[in-house]
Formats: C-alpha cells, sequence, structure tokens
C-alpha cells in the first residue's frame, strides 16, 4: 500500500494555548495560517490552564479567528466559576464565532488536596457539556479523555463511566491526554468500546518542544514517559546550547513521527496535536500525515 492510500481520510487539529502578547498572537496567526492548508477540523485554544487568565483566551481565538483559515475551538472549564459565568463565556465565545467547545472541569486549585466545585457551579465536565448541547443542540462539543486513567479517578472503570456520562451528556467526541506508548491508546479504545462507548476517541500527541518540561507535566497529570525516551535525552540541554537544541529538536519530531503513523497503520484517522504554539513540528507531522496536500 503506498503511503498516500495508507493515510486517506487522515483528520488533524491543533492545540495552542494563549499568548500573553500581540507579538505572540501574531505568531500563533501565522501558525494558523501556515496549517490552514491542511484542512484542520479546528484549532483550540486552551483555558485558564496554567494560570493564565481568560481574557487571553479570548485575545487568542479573536486573533486566530482573523486570521481566517481554521475553524477555531475554545476550552471552557468549570472550576471556579458560577453555572451562570461558565455559561456566559461560552455565548461569548459562540458569538465570537466559535465552532466548537471543549467542555472541561478544570483542575483543583493550586496546592488544594482536591477540586472542589464553585457553590453555584457545574461540579464536572458532564453537567457542563449537558448544559451546552441544551443551548446549542447542533454544536460540535468535545470532552477529555485519558489513557491513563484520571488522577482523580477511583478506579479505571470509573474513569471509562465518566467518559461514558460526558457522550451521554451530548459530546461529540473526546480526545485524549498525551501518552508515548500506542499501547496504552489501543487498550484504552478497546475497553472504551467493551463499556459501550461508541463516540469518537482522537488521540492527543503531544509534539515535545522541551523534554524537560513535559516530564514534569507528565507527572501531575498522570501521563506515563517511557524509559527509552528518557534515555534518548539524555544530557541534552536544548536550552543551553544550539547544537542540543537541534538534537533535541530531531529527536523529538522523529518520536511524534513514529508515534503518529504507527497509529494511523493501526486505523486511527483523526489525530488531535499539542502544537505548544510552535508551527514548524505541526506542520512537519502534517506533511508526514498528509503528503497528498
Ligand atoms: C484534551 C484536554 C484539554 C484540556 N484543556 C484544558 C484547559 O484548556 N484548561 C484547563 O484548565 N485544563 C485543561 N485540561 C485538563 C483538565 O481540566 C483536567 O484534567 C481536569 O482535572 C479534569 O477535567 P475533565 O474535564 O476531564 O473532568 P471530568 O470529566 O469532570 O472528570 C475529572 C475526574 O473526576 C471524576 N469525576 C467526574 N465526575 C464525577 C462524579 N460525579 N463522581 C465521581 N467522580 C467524578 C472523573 O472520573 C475524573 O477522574 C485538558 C485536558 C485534556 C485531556
Amino acid at each position: 500500500m503506498s503511503g498516500q492510500a495508507h493515510n486517506d481520510g487522515i483528520e488533524v487539529s491543533f492545540e495552542v494555548f494563549p499568548a500573553r502578547t500581540d507579538t505572540g498572537r501574531a505568531a500563533l496567526a501565522r501558525l494558523a495560517r501556515r496549517l490552514a492548508r491542511f484542512k484542520p477540523e479546528f484549532i483550540s485554544v486552551t483555558y485558564g490552564a496554567g494560570g493564565s487568565s481568560r481574557d487571553l483566551t479570548e485575545a487568542t481565538i479573536r486573533a486566530l479567528l482573523a486570521a481566517a483559515g481554521i475553524p477555531v475551538a475554545a476550552h471552557l472549564t468549570a472550576a471556579r466559576a458560577s453555572r451562570a459565568d461558565t455559561m456566559a463565556a461560552a455565548e461569548r465565545f459562540v458569538g465570537m464565532g466559535v465552532s466548537r467547545i471543549v467542555a472541561l472541569r478544570g483542575d483543583a486549585e493550586k496546592g488544594a488536596p482536591a477540586f472542589t466545585p464553585h457553590p453555584d457551579g457545574f461540579a464536572n465536565a458532564a453537567q457542563l457539556t449537558a448544559a451546552l448541547r441544551e443551548r446549542w443542540p447542533d454544536l460540535p462539543i468535545s470532552v477529555a479523555a485519558y489513557p491513563e486513567v484520571h488522577p482523580d479517578s477511583p478506579s479505571r472503570e470509573a474513569d471509562l463511566d465518566n467518559l461514558k456520562a460526558k457522550f451521554a451528556a451530548g459530546a461529540t467526541d473526546a480526545i485524549t491526554q498525551f501518552f508515548f506508548d500506542n499501547r496504552l491508546f489501543t487498550d484504552f479504545l478497546r475497553d472504551t468500546k467493551a463499556r459501550g462507548i461508541a463516540g469518537s476517541i482522537i488521540p492527543g500527541v503531544m509534539l515535545i518542544h522541551d523534554f524537560a518540561g513535559v516530564r514534569q507535566f507528565a507527572a501531575s497529570c498522570g501521563a506515563s514517559v517511557p524509559a527509552r525516551l528518557d534515555a534518548a535525552f539524555a544530557g541534552l540541554r536544548p536550552k543551553d546550547g544550539k547544537e542540543d537544541r537541534a538534537v533535541h529538536d530531531r529527536l523529538a519530531a522523529a518520536i511524534a513521527a513514529r508515534q503518529t503513523l504507527d497509529l494511523a497503520a493501526a486505523g486511527v484517522r483523526r489525530f488531535h496535536f499539542y502544537t505548544m504554539n510552535k508551527s514548524a513540528p505541526a506542520e512537519a507531522m502534517c506533511r508526514i500525515l498528509k503528503p497528498q496536500i
């Protein structure tokens, strides 16, 4: 089978985090214009993650909508806000021209032992999804899924039931937390099917820009990092020197290419790339996956 036929029907989407400056937003608009040629399903902007303000999400969405060419999705979390405020944010996003919402609970307050909902807020992503679906019967709504189980979940079965509840509440599809071992994803797909979940599940593929940072983040969100990756990146200091940066980035690209092509060979047709706001790695992946464009 030729590479082209093999990759027929592949759809891509991208995730960025809000830019803090006009310069950063202009760079994201350029990223969107470069990636538009691959006809992505959407480009999504995270919300309040990593301490960023919600206004920055809105400003970044505006910049991406103005860049045109790619449908824009807004992440929306229920944490630390009343139901009315969360729904008002959704109204604003849809009013601006956002064509998909990624509905999330959000994380516990930094330093808090567990997530506590706002007294008037949505308790979880399923509740938020249900309210969004009631307001917009036809809006695509994505939710989060966890091949390695969400750290707050008492068990794999409970986590699968939670995902099932999010689909029952009206989710269109689910995007996974990043993972590096494809077996985790294929096992997860098998388990979701066994649990009666029929909705589309899109693998979230991390395009590593800073291995040390990814390692740290992985530990906080329950994603594992295989020893082979630790060994491959050992001793590289991409922030300290050009040579190390070049080797680090080529390694990262090789790892992402292998992961993605293996998933495509296993039949996966939708991919969501965590771009880390860098255009080149995402474009390189698209050129491998969609070489006909
Ligand atoms: C693709 C993706 C995008 C993300 N984007 C953002 C973002 O933009 N901003 C941000 O702040 N964070 C983001 N996150 C992180 C996310 O907010 C956290 O992982 C958060 O802790 C859980 O959100 P959720 O929507 O999965 O929650 P939920 O699906 O509500 O579930 C979280 C956990 O609570 C459990 N749970 C839920 N409801 C119940 C219940 N009724 N009883 C018992 N247990 C329950 C679930 O089993 C699960 O373990 C993203 C994650 C992913 C995978």
